[in-house]
């Protein structure tokens, strides 16, 4: 089942999105209606079979936005049609040897990649995908930390007076936090390969979201879009960790039982649970993390 209603952002009430298309219940418009119905578009996904994303996210999350009726706020959704705009924009410039948004499927999933071909290199074979995202992912994705670094000066006086000062440096050998990505690729690669399309590398364009905002200086982001490079993993694992996913999201949907909870990094050590699951409302885990939260506030 997609969403069926919008959280109004104006009156904090439920509203059905048919309802909200037709007639907005606060007076004016939030948004540009055809915004709200590009945003409305974007939920509407009838898929017979699990996505490929769908399967990367936790089991219990996709089972529950396949079983219940949930409300979305259409704020909250425009990150996702930002995507959707600029695999329009880079749409409309691909070439001969260039293929974009095509699905494709086995008998565990399907999945659009979002282009293959001549991108980066002449004579490349590559997968790339598209992402937007905030400056603190792309910092983790690049494997960006601070170090400590002396600067051949002591205190000369205080507490700390004889010790060496030192000053922050960044380092980008760190570990490149793109699990999920690299298994979204590998599956698409794997995809491609079936079709007799030979895959090269693969290669994530990421935009950054708040990059003019001084948090994404901080956060050692420089520029608004980075080229990161993913790894080749096995077929075999990709492929087990993806059927493994597919069953017990079927089990769960053949037997009409709550899967059990998503894993910790899948719920952003409970950060997703708190503000960004779509479906916490129905989820007795996602429920309880809301109002320990508020309690705590
Ligand atoms: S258009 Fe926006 S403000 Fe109006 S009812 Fe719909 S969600 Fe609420
Ligand atoms: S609230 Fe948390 S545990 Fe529950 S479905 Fe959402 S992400 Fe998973």
């Amino acid at each position: 089942m997609p969403a069926t209603q919008f959280v109004c952002p104006k009156t904090n009430g439920n509203i059905k999105i048919g309802d909200c298309l037709q007639h907005c219940m606060a007076g004016q418009r939030c948004m540009f209606l055809p915004t709200l119905r590009s945003v409305a578009a974007s939920l509407d996904r009838k898929l017979d079979k699990p996505s490929v994303t769908e399967l990367i996210s936790g089991t219990r999350e996709t089972f529950l936005k396949k079983t219940t009726d949930y409300a979305v706020d259409p704020m909250q959704q425009l990150y996702a049609i930002h995507g959707s705009a600029v695999h329009t924009l880079n749409e409309n410039h691909t070439d001969g040897n260039m293929l974009s948004e095509e699905r494709l499927a086995d008998n565990i999933t399907s999945g659009k990649f979002d282009l293959y071909g001549e991108i980066v290199d002449i004579n490349d074979k590559t997968l790339g995908d598209y992402k937007i995202t905030s400056s603190f992912k792309l910092m983790k994705a690049l494997g960006y930390y601070k170090v400590d670094v002396p600067t051949g000066e002591v205190y000369k006086t205080g507490l700390k007076k004889g010790q060496p000062k030192t000053r922050k440096e960044w380092r980008d050998d760190g570990v490149k936090h793109v699990l999920e990505w690299a298994i979204q690729l590998n599956y698409y690669r794997i995809l491609l390969e079936q079709c007799g399309f030979k895959v090269g590398n693969m290669v994530i364009q990421a935009m950054c979201r708040d990059y003019s905002l001084r948090i994404a200086a901080e956060r050692n982001i420089k520029k608004p879009v980075y080229l990161i490079p993913i790894n080749r993993i096995s077929d075999r694992w990709v492929k087990l960790y993806m059927s493994t996913k597919a069953k017990k999201l079927k089990e769960a949907m053949d037997k009409k039982f709550l899967p059990q909870l998503c894993n910790a990094r899948e719920r952003w050590h409970d950060r997703k649970c708190a503000e960004y699951c779509d479906v916490a409302g129905s989820c007795p885990y996602g429920r309880l993390v809301k109002r320990n939260r508020e309690v705590a506030a």
